[in-house]
């Protein structure tokens, strides 16, 4: 099938399905480590490369490729490569890119273990990373140094949901002849197709929306042929964090239904985010899709919709922030999200807790600061579950 021909909701049911002579409608689990060939020439053009076809699963797996092309397909890329988490297709792709002595300047709001893989891990290997404010193009550029290869930047942010300008960033990393990289693991391709903005790369955390349901952990590497073949393969194939063939089929059906998920659970985040905006207890709402957002024309330009995070302040300090979510008894507390479950977490004592107070004040990150990450559930429910301990 030609993808350019489908929409984006085909290409999810139906993009990168590969059948076997049984004719199988559902896309096939093919737990093998390894295959078998025909002879011993086979064999060898098949490991020298002369010859196309799969060889071992730490390299390639039908299942896995199935979801490779498909998710190449949403995102409108040439290639992409799995990964067995979020987290190891970040690290593939800067062991894909980089050597020793380069330079990285990435956004300050990103994922607390990207923060840690480059400060601790990257370091030791002589790649240093210059952190700038998301929005602030201005200061990417002042970043910029004769070494940097990387941009790497996620938008909306976590979890103050900030935008960066994905074009004009684009313009500066192309200038400094660094690849500009997009983590888009909040809005999903459903919601913004960065390479088609001017990034260079997408990484996924699969383990979010796009299997959906809080099932498995998975990732990908999603970019040009040339460089998912020539940087990135070369590393996942020898040093193996490949994503499991059972783990790669789960996420596979998880992209069916992508598309409907996604629209139900922003439009249940944009409903909470109005609710929440006009609640007597809440002192400030974080959400792109509301007018007040400083960024909602940027995000009504970049993005489908708002994305399916709300943060929000209420009215006090931690305990008033800690009894809202204590009095919860549907919502998960729990720091994931991208699931079908709504999940509550406080992120001063979680996900930003390890970080120095001001370090915390200077990110903007309020003790009274709640994030809601919206699943499926009936919005209504979702409301009276945050009265409680609002009221
Ligand atoms: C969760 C997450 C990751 C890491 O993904 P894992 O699958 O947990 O390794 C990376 N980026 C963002 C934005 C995430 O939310």
């Amino acid at each position: 099938m030609h993808n350019d021909d489908f929409h984006l909701d085909t290409l999810a049911v139906r993009a990168g399905i590969e059948r076997s002579q049984f004719g199988e409608h559902a896309e096939a689990l093919y737990l093998t480590s390894s295959f078998v060939f025909k002879n011993a020439a086979e064999a060898a053009a098949r490991f020298s490369g002369s010859a196309e076809g799969n060889v071992y699963s730490r390299f390639t797996n039908p299942t896995v490729t199935m979801f490779e092309q498909r998710l190449a397909a949403l995102e409108g890329a040439e290639d992409c490569l799995a990964t067995a988490s979020g987290m190891s297709a970040i690290l593939s792709c800067c062991m894909g890119v980089l050597s020793a002595g380069d330079h990285i300047v990435c956004s300050q709001s990103v994922f607390g273990s990207t923060i840690n893989l480059f400060n601790t891990i990257l370091n030791r290997f002589g790649i240093t990373t210059t952190y700038v404010p998301l929005h602030d193009v201005a200061a990417w550029q002042a970043a910029v140094r004769p070494n940097t290869k990387l941009f790497y930047v996620e938008t909306p942010s976590n979890p103050l949901m900030e935008l960066a300008d994905v074009p004009a960033l684009s313009q500066v990393a192309r200038a400094a002849g660094a690849l500009l990289v997009v983590d888009n693991c909040f809005c999903t391709p459903v919601l913004q197709q960065p390479l088609a903005q001017g990034a260079d790369v997408v990484i996924h955390s699969a383990t979010k929306y796009l299997d959906g349901q809080g099932r498995v952990l998975g990732g990908a590497v999603v970019g040009s042929k040339e460089f998912i073949r020539g940087k990135i393969l070369p590393f996942l194939r020898t040093a193996g964090p490949t994503l499991s063939a059972f783990n790669a089929w789960v996420i596979l059906k998880g992209l069916e239904t992508l598309s409907l998920r996604m629209e139900r659970q922003c439009a249940n985040a944009l409903a909470l985010a109005h609710w929440l905006e006009a609640h007597p207890k809440v002192a400030r709402v974080y959400y792109p899709g509301l007018a007040s957002h400083p960024q909602h024309a940027l995000a009504q330009r970049q993005q489908r919709w708002g994305g399916a995070v709300v943060s929000f302040e209420v009215v006090g300090g931690r305990d008033e922030a800690w009894r809202v979510i204590d009095h919860t008894k549907l919502l998960s507390i729990t720091a994931n999200l991208g699931d079908t479950k709504t999940t509550i977490t406080h992120p001063a004592s979680t996900t930003h807790g390890r970080i120095t107070p001001e370090a915390r004040a200077a990110a903007g990150i309020q003790e009274s600061l709640i994030r809601v990450a919206v699943g499926l559930e009936h919005i209504t429910d979702i409301q009276a579950d945050l009265s409680r301990g609002l009221d």
